[in-house]
């Protein structure tokens, strides 16, 4: 994420909070408390990279935030990009803990990184540094204290090589890390939870408004492992998926997208666009095509002041991570578009992380049928207590996510005497 971009999303992130922080009534010390990070640790990390024939040593900055423990160990991912800083890794600690409360799994929040793009090392060197950033951490780590997780730019192979490297001095630990691959004590159904639980909780909502799923036009940004799970598993529930996009840009069809077929298409081309039967469209104008739910799936600000006023969704459903500037929230809200916040809706990613540790701490593997069965009926009963809790409150979903949230973490500071 660039500076300007992290600025506005540090920015909505912190006027979201405060808005739950105000309508909870919270005292300036609890305010402090709820926002101070239990530890923040910076770590240099050098590795000897062979380039042009020569040794060259390069340090790198690995960073690991700890914001909240109050309800369970530290739980979150690790970034590897080259805008990762510590200010970002906060921000992203603390939304983790607003997150597992409100699903309320027993953990806190903490997230991870290093400044790096990975495209710059080989596989080889991607292990070695990743191996000394978890020596440097490893004090820091347990299974009941905390525990790592993919995130950009990491992936299954990343936390393989996290299990190995803590599994050296402590035995064979797989509860240390999550989002490893099956092999190695990964969970089933994993790869495609958030976009399921994009999907289960998109027909939850739109039941609630009389709107028959095979009624409804759905639009996608984004066709990543989120949005093209979540397209997938709406279209297996009878949706109507009209439009998708890429980095590329967008394809249309108002008869409807083959999804498996464009997943095809993207898997032989490289994008989506080229499809046969559909136009093409740019990723701007898809966002306002006239639809019933909207499905931000890709980056953070892309409904904005430029564009909120123009979109024509009756409801839209944050799978990406702050897709919705402040300032684009409140005038949908004026506008009475139902928007589904992130820390909701797209919970179904540590959700399934959980139950992961869950696994590993039985050794009991579940079938992958029981992992997105659990998965749903976890996710709506938390949909049902934030709507629930927005229609007692007379308010809207974001603001009821946040304060059923902020409450459980205060509640548990209070309770142990932080
Ligand atoms: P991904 O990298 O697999 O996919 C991203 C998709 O967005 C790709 O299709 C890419 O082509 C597209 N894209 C990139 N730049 C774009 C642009 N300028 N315009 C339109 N599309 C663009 O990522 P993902 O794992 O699917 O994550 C997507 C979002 O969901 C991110 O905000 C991520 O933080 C959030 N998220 C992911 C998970 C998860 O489990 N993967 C969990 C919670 C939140």
């Amino acid at each position: 994420m660039n500076k300007e971009k992290q600025c506005i999303c540090q920015d909505t992130q912190r006027h979201f909070l405060f808005r739950a922080f105000d309508s909870l009534g919270l005292e300036d010390a609890h305010r402090e408390l709820l926002l101070a990070s239990f530890r923040e640790t910076r770590f240099s990390i050098p590795v000897i990279l062979r380039r042009d024939g020569r040794d060259v040593l390069r340090t790198f900055q690995g960073f690991r935030v700890q914001h909240n423990h109050a309800r369970g160990p530290f739980k979150g991912g690790l970034r590897y990009h080259p805008e990762v800083n510590q200010g970002e890794v906060r921000a992203l600690a603390q939304l983790m803990t607003w997150k597992t409360a409100l699903i309320d799994i027993p953990f806190g929040g903490a997230k991870g990184g290093i400044t790096i793009d990975p495209a710059e090392l080989d596989k080889t060197e991607l292990e070695v540094l990743t191996k000394r950033f978890i020596q440097k951490m490893e004090p820091l780590l347990g299974v009941h204290q905390d525990i790592p997780a993919p995130d950009m730019g990491t992936n299954a192979q990343v936390m393989a090589w996290i299990l190995e490297e803590y599994s050296k001095s402590h035995g064979y630990t797989p509860g240390i890390v999550t989002g490893k691959p099956v092999e190695l004590g990964g969970s089933r159904g994993r790869e495609e939870a958030t976009g399921f639980g994009i999907a289960c909780i998109t027909r939850k909502v739109i039941s609630g408004m009389s709107l028959p799923l095979d009624e409804a036009r759905i639009v996608i940004q984004g066709f990543g492992n989120v949005g093209s799970h979540a397209a997938l598993a709406l279209a297996r529930m009878g949706g109507r998926i009209i439009a998708l996009s890429d980095v590329h840009g967008a394809i249309h069809s108002a008869a409807g997208i083959d999804v498996e077929a464009a997943r095809a298409h993207q898997a032989e081309t490289g994008r989506l666009q080229g499809l046969p039967g559909v136009d093409a469209l740019s990723n701007e104008e898809m966002l306002e095509l006239p639809c019933h739910i909207l499905i931000p799936a890709a980056l953070e600000a892309v409904i904005n002041c430029d564009n909120a006023g123009a979109i024509q969704a009756r409801v839209i459903v944050e799978a990406a991570n702050m897709p919705v500037t402040h300032q684009a929230d409140e005038e949908l809200r004026q506008r009475n578009i139902v928007v589904v916040p992130d820390i909701l809706a797209n919970a179904g990613g540590v959700l399934a992380s959980y139950y992961e540790w869950v696994q590993n701490l039985q050794e009991f593997p579940w079938e992958h049928e029981s992992v997105l069965r659990r998965l749903e009926q976890h996710l709506l009963r938390v949909y049902g207590e934030v709507s629930h809790h927005a229609g007692e409150n007379e308010t809207d979903l974001r603001t009821a996510a946040y304060e059923l949230a902020i409450g459980r973490v205060n509640k548990a500071i209070q309770l142990r005497g932080f």
